[in-house]
């Protein structure tokens, strides 16, 4: 996989979208796909999380249209039969291409009960929650929890983290039995915080995790301060240690006084792979003043299960934490938020996966791209670029 397309974040569904399409099933007694291909039976998957009932899948030719299952078998009927049923809508999923053979046919008969969607949003529902391969998989582990930055809205909560370093005897066992599941290889592994450079373990961290995967992508994600002391550490040079075992840096600039020259400089005298930009989820580098985004929480919970498939952490940012896998850092972190505002954001059974109770890299890839729980507390909405980059108020304002 290509270093500067890790991070690229998902194709997200148009939000808006999902509220109308949503709205036009909640007004039928029976609701159908049109369509039968892998585009559709994931839009069935979908509407199954959010615990929307559809009845089957319409087709326009019963002879012609054999669906190869991906997700799960449904009755299929002919449109002519689901037009002359009382209380039924149907969702037309297909392809934009078939329009003109699919729209005449609801004219001719006078039927309106049908919501058209858009191109993007079946795209992106199906390409939300598909599983994914073992190479598109991920996951990132948090070397420190805590920073030497304070920056406003940060989404780790490490501005509000007291000292907290990863547990290296816990991760070596958790790294080698993921090692185990995925059978040694995986998309990328992502090394961060917090800021990863201030746990003193780092050098030993890489090489366990090179150990287990030798071709994925490691990559360390840092604010850069301070690694080029790291180069006279008494732990080792950690430059060193980042070409041996062939280490990507992503550097995230901020406006600070840092002489980031020199970073590239050094990672050009030592051959690391180093990319630096003020907005890491952006196709091509940018050092464009940082802009932070602001994620609103819900505390109450109340947020629809149907949004969560616009969320950028669904399905792509999974976090290994303490012998479990997390959907994403905002779920694996939220003890951090809970301890700093005295708020009580619940994490359950289900929000995360416990890597020794399972048997296989799948049931991971099949639990990361379902609704968790922990999603009604993110209010996607109200999710994006907020302002210029600031120092944290740590006021709770920040995320509500
Ligand atoms: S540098 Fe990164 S981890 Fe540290 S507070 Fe800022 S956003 Fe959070
Ligand atoms: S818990 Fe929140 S941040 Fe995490 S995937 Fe769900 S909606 Fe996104």
């Amino acid at each position: 996989m290509d270093n500067k397309k890790l991070h690229v974040i998902n194709l997200l569904p148009h939000i808006y979208e999902l509220e109308d399409m949503v709205a036009f099933c909640n007004n039928y007694s029976r609701v159908y796909i049109y369509g039968t291909g892998h585009n559709q039976e994931y839009l069935l998957k979908y509407f199954d999380m959010c615990d929307i009932k559809i009845e089957g899948f319409v087709v326009t030719d019963l002879s012609r249209d054999i669906p190869d299952w991906v997700y799960r078998k449904m009755p299929i009927k002919d449109v002519f039969t689901v037009m002359s049923e009382e209380g039924s809508g149907i969702i037309v999923a297909l392809p934009d291409r078939y329009y003109n053979n699919v729209i005449p046919r609801f004219r001719e008969k006078g039927f309106t009960d049908y919501f058209i969607m858009s191109e993007h949003n079946k795209n992106a529902i199906a390409g939300q929650v598909r599983p994914r391969l073992k190479e598109e998989m991920a996951f990132e582990v948090s070397l420190a929890d805590h920073c030497n930055l304070s920056c406003q809205m940060c989404d780790h909560y490490s501005q509000l983290s007291k000292p907290n370093f990863l547990n290296l005897a816990q991760f070596e066992k958790d790294i080698a039995r993921l090692g185990e599941l995925y059978d040694h290889k995986i998309g990328y592994i992502s090394l961060l915080g917090g800021e990863p450079t201030l746990n003193k373990d780092i050098i030993k961290i890489i090489k366990l995790t090179r150990s287990q995967f030798p071709d994925s992508q490691l990559i360390i994600l840092t604010n850069g301060v301070l690694l080029n002391s790291w180069e006279t550490a008494p732990e080792g040079n950690l430059w060193e240690a980042l070409r041996e075992n062939k280490v990507h840096i992503t550097v995230t600039v901020y406006p600070i006084n840092l002489d980031y020259e020199a970073i590239e400089k050094k990672a050009a005298e030592y051959g690391v792979s180093i990319n630096m930009s003020s907005n890491i989820h952006a196709k091509k580098s940018t050092k464009n003043v940082k802009i932070s985004d602001k994620h609103t929480m819900k505390p109450d919970k109340s947020i629809d299960k149907f949004y969560c498939v616009n969320c950028l952490y669904y399905n792509k940012f999974n976090v290994l934490k303490n012998g479990r896998i997390y959907m994403c850092p905002v779920a694996a972190h939220s003890d951090i938020f809970n301890s700093a505002f005295n708020q009580n954001l619940e994490l359950t059974e289900n929000d995360s996966i416990d890597i020794y109770k399972i048997n296989s890299w799948e049931e991971i890839a099949e639990f990361s791209s379902r609704y968790i729980p922990f999603c009604s507390y993110c209010d996607l909405k109200h999710w994006g670029r907020y302002s210029e980059w600031k120092a944290s108020t740590k006021k709770i304002e920040e995320y509500i």
